[in-house]
């Protein structure tokens, strides 16, 4: 057992300041006592005074592949983004997927995450291989993760009506070579990671990533539906991501996308949109009334250009809400501090009165719990008796907490994860003293230099064949209506 002494606790529901002693016990916040009541005879005690103790933080959106691309981008929409996902993600060997996974895994920790939603993507397949390097990512560097591979049966060429038409010759064909597999493909694919899966489902499970609603035929989305149904999973999708997309749901289904996913009955609690810009007041409903999650990546919108997600309608009709980063390819930090600063900033532009602003409160709300009802864990999120013991420790003398007058709005708009001391996650301390435990990071920085230098080789070719692309992509994306 473990006796935390001497922190200021950040309390559920309220999230008050209050001085309480935690004792852990395995996995789990065994009791809540006053400071001093206990003395631990026997127990591993830490002393934390000075240190305030929030539940870590849940990352609803990122993906494995692109944290050696971070950086990479300026200036590119989520179409102009996609047409370059060949060269900046491609190449990858397996040991390319572990590092990038373990990159992104050790950020997340080392800024106060506990756990993330993570779309995988390989192309043109998931592999067991790949997916067991991700999840293996997650595990020695201490995160609970949902795990979900990215998957589609059309390519971004074929999805988009018209575009690969609005190519001249020979990029047209060049570019419709890629396609993706085919859907009997993907889900026999699927169904092996299943089979092959290794660990603890309550700590790191899988989940199925159908990339984009108009990059997966209904076909494939219903053995997608009837695949999670079978194995109990969740399922993210991107959805109404860009205005594109908004746009392109009644051009092909006559309907908006989530209309479709709703006739395809896909919706669920155990289903998660990733960004949800561009839902309307009747796409919130149905979400609602599935019971499903939305993750809400505000930095990534706002890079991207894709525009400003309205979380205060998604709560106020009822949809389970998390924050999230997104990957480093499009949102270059894994840092969910700031996707929780940006959440309350932004709602503050829409057509919200003051009082419907998103709150500090509710931010960490969703930042927490509301993350953890999106990946389907449960227990977590809170420092309360019972639940798990997922703890980062803030370092109160970091200026930003000098003085200290509301430690919850001065964690959403202060913290920038200079003040994350340790994070402990099921009980194990993930982050000490600011250092990752579960791996070498001067290692992983020699290997990532050699990769990147390797990579960029690699994808030369594919880089200057998307940039022969991007103007047509960059004209086309934008005059359709
Ligand atoms: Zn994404």
């Amino acid at each position: 057992m473990i006796l935390i002494h001497g922190a200021k606790v950040l309390r559920p529901t309220t999230f008050a300041a209050e001085a309480l002693d935690v004792i852990v016990e395995g996995d789990t916040i065994k009791d809540l006592v006053a400071p001093g009541s206990v003395k631990g005879d026997g127990m591993e005690r830490v002393d934390a005074t000075g240190r305030a103790l929030m539940p870590g933080l849940v990352n609803g959106h990122n993906h494995a592949t692109a944290n050696l691309a971070k950086g990479l981008f300026d200036r590119y929409n989520l179409e102009l983004y996609l047409t370059a996902v060949p060269w900046s993600t491609g190449r990858r060997t397996l040991e390319d997927k572990a590092l990038s996974a373990t990159l992104g895994a050790a950020e997340m920790a080392r800024k106060g995450c506990i756990a993330a939603y993570d779309m995988f993507a390989e192309f043109p397949l998931p592999t067991v291989e790949g997916m067991a390097a991700v999840a293996d990512a997650y595990a020695k560097v201490g995160l609970r993760a949902t795990i979900a591979p990215q998957i589609a049966d059309k390519s971004f060429w074929e999805a988009i009506p018209g575009l690969a038409d609005a190519l001249p010759e020979p990029l047209r064909s060049e570019a419709l070579k890629a396609g993706s597999a085919p859907h009997e493909q993907s889900i026999e694919a699927c169904r092996k990671i299943l089979a092959a899966w290794k660990h603890d489902r309550s700590r790191i499970k899988p989940a199925l990533g159908p990339s984009i609603p108009h990059h997966c035929s209904d076909e494939f989305l219903r053995e997608c539906r009837d695949l999670a149904r079978e194995h109990g999973l969740g399922m993210q999708m991107h959805v109404a991501e860009s205005k594109l997309q908004s746009v392109i749901g009644p051009k092909v289904y006559g309907h908006s996308l989530v209309a479709h996913l709703a006739e395809l009955d896909l919706l669920s609690p155990g289903f998660c949109v990733a960004h949800g810009v561009w839902l309307s007041d009747d796409d919130r409903k149905r979400l609602a009334d599935a019971g499903a999650s939305v993750s809400h990546n505000p930095g990534s919108n706002l890079k991207l250009g894709s525009g400003i997600a309205d979380m205060r309608r998604m709560l106020a009709a009822g949809i389970n809400v998390a924050v999230g980063t997104d990957g480093t390819a499009s949102s270059d930090n894994l840092n969910a501090f700031e996707a929780m600063r940006l959440a309350c900033y932004l709602s503050r532009v829409k057509d919200h009165p003051v009082g419907e602003w998103i709150s500090a409160r509710d931010a960490l709300y969703a930042a927490t719990e509301g993350g953890a009802k999106a990946l389907g864990f449960e227990r977590i999120g809170r420092i309360e008796k019972g639940w798990k013991a997922d703890l980062v420790f803030l370092d109160l003398s970091a200026l930003h907490y000098v003085p200290l007058n509301d430690l919850a709005h001065q964690i959403v708009f202060g913290e920038d994860g200079t003040g994350v001391e340790h994070v402990m996650a099921g009980g194990r301390f993930i982050v000490r003293e600011r250092k990752v435990l579960g791996v070498d990071v001067s290692k992983l920085m020699r290997e990532a230099e050699e990769a990147r230098a390797r990579l960029t080789a690699a994808n030369a070719e594919a880089k200057a064949f998307a940039g022969k692309l991007l103007p047509y992509v960059g004209r086309f994306c934008t005059g359709i209506h």
